[in-house]
């Protein structure tokens, strides 16, 4: 287990620290509380080939491995989870899901502008009653022939009112479970699809969350991903590998609440001394420089395994259901540390620790993580 970084994942990594501290810092605390989506940023990420790092250039993307695509989201998650939430729903589920099973028509068609930047996507599997259970679809695309009609709604989507692609999850044939579902291509503007009102969050608030309604939306047949019936594991497979982001997106909010705690610490003074000089603030910084270490391993090494061609369904859920626990943990901690200043929004960390809450959610839930993880020990 070697993580030494070459040069251009170096180069990558520094490119998006610099970012982050140059075009993200400045109002991100502006934004959380206005809940403003990072439109200017997200298409300065485009331009920097951020939205379609995995992709093939010929599509218009950066080429890169899994890991310079981890590193991205580390560096900007430190600074904003908000913003980078779309770079790991832009990548992992949309531009990855198209590219490993969309046809050269898709691809052509939608992929090369989502790569690019030029829109951004939106992968749309929960409902209202469908969430760690995805197989209880109650969205339906019926089969009309040269058409699927689609009828439901989509709850908490990313991306939901900005996006101009949604691959969309649903049923066609309830009869024959999970293998009677499918996943369709679905452009904004379609007659019938309708955007709700905006969420109001407890963290990465700029980020835009939608519930969708499809009333009647006709989408032809050309848009299904796959065969007929391989949305599911069409979901189950695109998740896997969205994991990996979200673990590196919490571990970035754990390294950057961290990095802030450990700055004050040697600042702020408290009976004669910088606090850090009290063991018992020493004690929570070595905890999380520790946990934080071992973190960024498991995550380094799913990111890896991808790019190897190992499985990565073990390492992913691992990755992520470690890197969510440290990052709350850490942002907790880390506002312990600001005492009084960690309470108001000036210092960052009350937004971190808000921030960090959802990645022990979306994408799989801890709970979820576990499942995963314990039937992948227990099979043999
Ligand atoms: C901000 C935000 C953005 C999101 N973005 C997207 C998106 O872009 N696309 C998308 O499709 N979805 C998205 N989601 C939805 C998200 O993936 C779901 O909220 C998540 O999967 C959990 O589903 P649920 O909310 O229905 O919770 P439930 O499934 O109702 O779970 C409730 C609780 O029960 C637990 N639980 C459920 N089943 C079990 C079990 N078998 N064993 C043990 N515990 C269990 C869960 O872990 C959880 O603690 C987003 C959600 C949020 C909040």
């Amino acid at each position: 287990m070697d993580f030494t970084l070459s040069e251009e994942q170096l180069m990558i990594q520094q490119a998006a620290k610099d970012f982050a501290q140059n075009e993200l810092l400045p109002e991100v605390i502006e934004r959380d509380d206005a809940q403003k989506f990072p439109a200017e940023q997200v298409k300065s990420m485009g331009e920097l080939g951020f939205l379609g790092m995995m992709v093939d250039e010929k599509y218009g993307g950066s080429g890169l491995d899994t890991l310079s695509y981890v590193l991205v989201m580390e560096e900007l998650s430190k600074v904003d989870a908000s913003a980078s939430v779309v770079v790991s729903v832009n990548n992992s589920l949309v531009c990855w899901g198209l590219e490993t099973f969309g046809s050269e028509n898709q691809k052509q068609k939608y992929l090369t502008r989502l790569a690019s930047g030029e829109i951004i996507g939106a992968f749309c599997l929960s409902e209202p009653e469908a969430g760690s259970d995805a197989t209880s679809q109650k969205t339906t695309a019926i089969d009309k022939g040269d058409h699927y009609v689609i009828n439901g709604t989509k709850n908490w989507i990313t991306n939901g009112g900005t996006a101009e692609v949604y691959l969309v999850i649903a049923q066609t044939d309830v009869e024959k479970g999970h293998k009677g579902i499918n996943a369709l291509i679905v452009e904004k503007g379609m007659e019938g699809f309708e955007i709700g009102p905006k969420e109001n969050k407890l963290g990465i608030r700029g980020s835009d969350t939608h519930s969708l309604l499809f009333n009647d939306v006709k989408v032809p047949k050309e848009n299904r991903i796959g065969e007929d019936g391989f949305g599911f594991k069409f979901a189950m497979k695109t998740l896997a590998g969205g994991r990996i982001g979200i673990a590196a997106q919490a571990l970035g909010i754990a390294t950057g609440a961290y990095e802030l705690a450990k700055k004050y610490s040697k600042e702020r003074k408290a009976f004669g001394t910088e606090i850090a000089n009290h063991q018992a603030i020493a004690f929570k910084l070595a905890d999380m420089h520790t946990k934080i270490q071992a973190a960024r391993h498991l995550v380094y090494q799913a990111a890896c395994d991808k790019d190897n061609g190992n499985d990565y369904t073990l390492s992913g859920a691992m990755a992520k259901l470690y890197a969510s626990e440290v990052a709350m943990e850490t942002a907790v901690e880390a506002v312990q540390i600001h005492g009084g200043n960690g309470f108001v929004k000036d210092y960052h960390v009350e937004r971190m620790m808000r921030d960090a809450k959802i990645t022990q959610i979306y994408e799989g839930t801890s709970e979820i993580q576990k499942i995963v993880i314990s039937r992948s020990i227990l099979k043999d």
